[in-house]
């Protein structure tokens, strides 16, 4: 029986996790559950699978669970109380979904204790990709992609890095590939979370809707498999079938397919190097019309262009990208800007921010918190 800590418990990640565990009662146990507000759900999570600890991050939410939970699940409140479940010794496999900058210091908090880590929250790689990756390698943690992508590379690698050219990340494209730049201006935040393939919370919704998703990616495969930005590719594939590839230098590529459904992924990285059901069906590949492949439009997703360009510079670029994306989306989610002026805030941001060097978890954290206050400045002007 493996323990399991869950992170993000009430968002779409965290429910596709619940939904694996509920298949498998007899080699899984939630041990912990967080989430940030959501404390009424959070209620119903406890009476279902009776965790020894819930964390609610906003202290008047916990307040309110705390009044009416009836199991002896222990409630915690406060963002430090992530990191003590994610590092608890009792904790054998930790989920990292919270959304955004709000998760990486609990994902490095279970990399320091040396657990398996199912990395959802590919921001901590973006912030802290070279901290990260190294506390892995200390404490000898384990760390497996969360990421549909991530996961099919993660899965074509088995066969060796040697030989090995490049790798190639396949997008969606999201809900506008075939909607003019024209008619994205007036684009509203319902209309942006409404992907084609796949069903997510929403910062990630709007983030595939501009690209910025397949960005971050990219910064994250460069930090998972130590690869050379000029080795990382991005094809577009409108029907999420094909997840990804490797292609090496004798001519063959390797791709991971399935249906798009992230229980295939999260069930994977759960009971690797076993499989099990994941409660997804099977792939029927004559019931798939036809698969389309077409390259990325830079000029038309520039926050793409604008994620390759942070990755070259290196430094603080990804952080402040990071920091301005997230601050730009939640505006754009609250009605504040227009769609076309997310990759024009993140940019801005990027050209007013100093360029540095970030050598400590400190200074990560720091420059975070300076590019998100920039970005606020940068927003007033919008509007
Ligand atoms: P979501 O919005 O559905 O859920 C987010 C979760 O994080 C919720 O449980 C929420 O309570 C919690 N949270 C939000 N703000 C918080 C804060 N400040 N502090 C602590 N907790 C907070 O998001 P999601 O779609 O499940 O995505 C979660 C992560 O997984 C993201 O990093 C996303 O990029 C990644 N991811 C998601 C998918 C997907 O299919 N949904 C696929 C690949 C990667
Ligand atoms: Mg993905």
């Amino acid at each position: 029986m493996k323990n399991i800590t869950l992170l993000g418990a009430t968002g779409s990640i965290g429910k596709s996790t619940l939904s694996v565990v509920d298949l498998h009662p007899d080699k899984f146990n939630i041990f912990a559950l967080s989430a940030n507000t959501n404390w009424q759900q959070m209620l119903d999570l406890c009476n279902k699978y009776q965790p020894n600890y819930a964390v609610m991050v906003d202290e008047q939410s916990a307040e309110k669970l705390s009044n009416v939970i009836t199991t002896d699940t222990q409630i915690l409140s406060g963002a430090q109380a992530l990191d003590k479940v994610a590092a608890h010794q009792d904790t054998d496999l930790v989920m990292a979904a919270i959304v955004g900058a709000a998760g990486m210091s609990s994902a490095l908090c279970s990399a320091k204790a040396g657990k398996r880590i199912m990395l959802a929250n590919k921001e901590s790689l973006v912030l802290a990709g070279d901290i990260f990756m190294k506390a892995v390698k200390e404490f000898n943690a384990e760390l497996i992609p969360v990421d549909s992508e991530h996961s099919a590379i993660f899965q074509c690698l088995k066969s060796g890095k040697a030989g090995l050219n490049k790798i190639q990340l396949t997008a969606s494209g999201g809900p506008f590939l075939r909607t003019p730049i024209s008619k994205l201006k007036s684009i509203t935040p319902d209309q942006a979370c409404a992907h084609p393939n796949w069903s997510m919370g929403r910062k990630i919704s709007v983030d595939s809707a501009t690209m910025m998703n397949k960005g971050l990616e990219v910064i994250e495969a460069h930090y998972l498999f130590s690869l050379r930005p000029e080795q990382i590719d991005v094809l577009v594939h409108p029907q999420s079938i094909v997840h990804s590839s490797v292609y090496y230098e004798d001519g063959s590529t390797l791709s991971q397919l399935g249906n798009p459904d992230m229980r295939s992924v999260i069930s994977y990285a759960m009971s690797y190097p076993q499989r099990i059901n994941s409660g997804v069906a099977a792939l029927d590949l004559t019931s798939i019309p036809v698969l389309e492949f077409y390259q990325p439009d830079f000029e038309k997703f520039t926050c793409l262009k604008l994620a390759f360009e942070a990755l070259s510079k290196g430094g603080n670029a990804m952080g402040t990208m990071n920091a301005a994306n997230e601050i730009a989306v939640e505006n754009f989610l609250n009605h504040q800007i227009g769609f076309l002026d997310i990759p024009k805030i993140i940019d801005q941001t990027l050209s007013i921010m100093k360029h540095t060097t970030l050598n400590s978890l400190e200074e990560v954290v720091n420059n975070d918190l300076v590019a998100r206050e920039m970005t606020r400045e940068i927003i007033k002007q919008y509007g």
